[in-house]
C-alpha cells in the first residue's frame, strides 16, 4: 500500500511538472499577437515539446535496456527539465516582445538588422560557388541581455543573439550604434558553428602552412596563441564582411580597455587592441579607400600601446604587441586565401567579397513562409544528442551533467565523455 502511495506521489509531481511547463508556454503566447514571427516559433516550440516528451517516453518504454539504472520517472524529469531549461531562454526572449513592452519597435529593428546579416551570408554561402548545405532558414531572434549566443535545439529553430542593454537606450544613439554593431560578429558564429567542419580544417590547413615557415621558437610560440584565436579570429571578419566600415569603427571603440589590461587576452580572443587590426585588414580588401584611412586612424589609435609587452605569454620571453600584430596579419591573410574543402574548394576571401558586395535585404515578418522547426525523425539516441545541445560548460541548462551522466553515458554519446 504504502509503495502505491510513494509512486502515485511520485507521478503527480512529475505530471505536475510538466503541466506547469505547457500551461506556462500557453500563458506567454496569450501575450503575443497571432502572425508574428515570435508567435511562430513559439507555436513551433509547444509543438516540438509535445513531440519530445511522446518519443522519448515511448523510446524509454521501448527499449529499458539502454537504461537499466534509471527509472521511467527520473528519465521523464530529466526531459522535463531539459525542456524546461530551453524554454526559459525562448521565454526572455518572447518577455521582450509581449504586448505593451518598450523595447517592440527596438528589437523588431535588431531583428531587421540580424535578419540581413544572416540571410545575406546564408544565401551566397549556399549558392553554386560555396555551395553549403543545411543552415537553419530561421533567422536569429535578437534579445537584451548579456553578449551570449545560443541556439535553442533542432536545426530549424532561430538561434537567439543577445545585444547589450545599450542597444535600447535611445538617450544615446552613439552608444546604441556600438551595441547594435555587436550583431554582425554573433551572425558570424551563428553561421559558422552550423557548418560542421569549416573551423577544424581551418585550423589544420593553417597549421600546416605555417610548419613550413615558422623561423623561431618564439614565432612559434605567438602562431600557437594565435591558433587558438581562430574561430573569433573569422566572427571579426564575418562581422566586417556584414557590415563594413560601421562595424570596423564601433569595434575599435568597444576594444579600448583600461590601461592594465590593455596586453592580455582570454585564450580565445584577440587582444582587443589588436582585433581591429585584423577588421581593418579586411576592410582594406573589401573596400580599399575606406580600410585605409580606417588603418591609419587605427595606427595613431594605438600608437603608445604597440611596443607594450604583449602579457599572455610565460614571463621568460618577451614578445611586444606589434611582433603579435604582424604574426595575426599574416595568418589573417592565410585565413583570406586558403582554398576550403568545406565551402567546395573557395576560400572565405572569395565569401567575405561576395558578401560585401551583396546588399538585398529580407526583413523579417515580410517573408511568405517561416520554417517549420520539423520533428526530429531517427534513433532515440540522435534525440537525446540533440536534445542535450552542444555540451559546452557555459550551457545554461540545469541538471546537465546529471542528465550526460545519467543518459549520454550509456548510450555512448561521445559528447559526455569530456571532448
Ligand atoms: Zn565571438
Amino acid at each position: 500500500m504504502r509503495t502505491v502511495d510513494r509512486e502515485m506521489i511520485l507521478t503527480q509531481r512529475i505530471e505536475s511538472e510538466q503541466q506547469g511547463l505547457f500551461n506556462d508556454i500557453n500563458l506567454w503566447k496569450a501575450c503575443i499577437p497571432p502572425g508574428t514571427v515570435i508567435r511562430h516559433h513559439t507555436d513551433q516550440f509547444e509543438q516540438f515539446c509535445y513531440w519530445m516528451v511522446d518519443q522519448l517516453e515511448g523510446s524509454f518504454s521501448h527499449k529499458p535496456a539502454l537504461w537499466p539504472n534509471l527509472d521511467q520517472s527520473t528519465f521523464k524529469t530529466l526531459i522535463v527539465s531539459v525542456l524546461s531549461g530551453k524554454w526559459i531562454l525562448l521565454r526572455q526572449v518572447i518577455q521582450q516582445r509581449s504586448s505593451g513592452t518598450p523595447y517592440l519597435k527596438t528589437l523588431e529593428e535588431l531583428d531587421g538588422f540580424a535578419d540581413n546579416c544572416y540571410q545575406r551570408l546564408r544565401s551566397v554561402l549556399q549558392s553554386k560557388e560555396f555551395a553549403v548545405k543545411g543552415i537553419s532558414e530561421s533567422s536569429p531572434l535578437v534579445y537584451l541581455g548579456p553578449i551570449a549566443r545560443l541556439f535553442l535545439f533542432d536545426e530549424e529553430a532561430p538561434c537567439l543573439i543577445s545585444a547589450p542593454f545599450g542597444a535600447a537606450n535611445d538617450k544615446d544613439e552613439h552608444g546604441k550604434e556600438l551595441s547594435r554593431q555587436t550583431i554582425p560578429h554573433e551572425v558570424g558564429h551563428a553561421i559558422f558553428e552550423q557548418i560542421s567542419g569549416l573551423p577544424n580544417e581551418l585550423k589544420f590547413k593553417i597549421n600546416a602552412n605555417l610548419a613550413g615557415t615558422t623561423t623561431s621558437k618564439k614565432q612559434g610560440l605567438i602562431q600557437s596563441v594565435i591558433l587558438n584565436w581562430l574561430e573569433e579570429m573569422l566572427a571579426d571578419m564575418t562581422g566586417t564582411a556584414l557590415a563594413g566600415r560601421a562595424f570596423a569603427e564601433s569595434a575599435s571603440q568597444i576594444t579600448i580597455m583600461p590601461e592594465k589590461i590593455v596586453g592580455i587576452t582570454d585564450g580565445y580572443h584577440p587582444i582587443p587592441l589588436l582585433r581591429s587590426f585584423v577588421h581593418g585588414w579586411v576592410l582594406e580588401q573589401l573596400d580599399p579607400e575606406s580600410g585605409l584611412e580606417f588603418n591609419q586612424q587605427l595606427i595613431k589609435l594605438t600608437a603608445s600601446y604597440i611596443d607594450r609587452p604583449f602579457e599572455s605569454l610565460p614571463a621568460v620571453i618577451t614578445v611586444t604587441m606589434k611582433e603579435v600584430k604582424d604574426e595575426l596579419l599574416k595568418i589573417v591573410e592565410q585565413v583570406w586565401n586558403c582554398p576550403l574543402d568545406t565551402l567546395h574548394d573557395s576560400s572565405l576571401g572569395a565569401l567575405f567579397q561576395a558578401v560585401f558586395n551583396t546588399r538585398q535585404t529580407s526583413l523579417v515578418g515580410q517573408r511568405e513562409h517561416l520554417p517549420v522547426w520539423g520533428s526530429l525523425s531517427g534513433k532515440s539516441e540522435d534525440v537525446i544528442f540533440r536534445l542535450v545541445g552542444p555540451g559546452k560548460p557555459s550551457s545554461p541548462l540545469p541538471g546537465l551533467p546529471l542528465y550526460l551522466d545519467a543518459v549520454c553515458c550509456p548510450l555512448g554519446i561521445p559528447i559526455c565523455c569530456g571532448q
